[in-house]
């Protein structure tokens, strides 16, 4: 069982996937705490209720191909049965995460898309180093110039894809990270957030 904040479906608006048609699971609980968190509602740890079963049925009946598991902070919560299911249903499944945790039911994710937070979390935590060799794609927040270079160092030897995002799709901050013209990074906005839709 699982504690979740809300299920939808709609367009993934973020990253490499961005346009793909997802139903999203929000899990409910994070610890991370970044100051520009725009999910606060899902912070506090709920108890844990939904089945597991229930939820891909659900995804089924949406008619959604992917399955994205995003939060609050998803790896706060055992995620094995759920993506046993997505599995059994012939789901494709990915996950948004802090990199806060690292667990093996990680490397069955179709997709493991990263944000790491060491810069902006209130409490003691940075990325754990697993996920340099297994994500697909690190998405980073940028919030100034200054981050630009922390993520350049935290990602050295990381070969997945590596995206830059402009914190509240700020156009300032497009501008900075486009005159450092950087080769392998990519600059992408919240297009959901252009698009209107969750
Ligand atoms: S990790 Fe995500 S959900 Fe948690 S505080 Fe940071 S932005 Fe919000």
């Amino acid at each position: 069982m699982l504690a979740i904040n809300e299920e939808f479906l709609s367009y993934q608006g973020e990253g490499e996937l961005a346009g793909t048609r997802m139903y999203f699971v929000r899990t409910q609980g994070c610890g991370v705490g970044c100051y520009f968190c725009d999910t606060k509602y899902t912070w506090k740890p709920e108890k844990q209720d939904v089945n597991e079963k229930d939820i891909v049925k659900r995804a089924r009946a949406s008619g959604a191909e992917w399955v994205c598991i995003t939060g609050g902070e998803p790896l706060q919560q055992n995620l094995v049965r759920l993506v046993n299911e997505i599995y059994k249903a012939n789901l494709f499944v990915m996950v948004e995460t802090s990199g806060v945790e690292w667990h093996p039911v990680l490397k069955r994710f179709h997709w493991l898309c990263c944000s790491p937070k060491d810069l902006f979390t209130t409490k003691n935590y940075s990325l754990h180093k697993r996920f340099i060799e297994h994500a697909h794609e690190m998405k980073c927040v940028v919030t100034k110039e200054e981050d630009i270079d922390f993520y350049i160092k935290l990602l050295e030897g990381y070969s997945g894809i590596k995206t830059f995002q402009p914190v509240d799709n700020n156009p300032e901050i497009v501008k900075i990270i486009a005159k450092r013209n950087l080769k392998d990074w990519k600059i992408r906005i919240q297009q959901q957030k252009v698009m209107q839709l969750r």
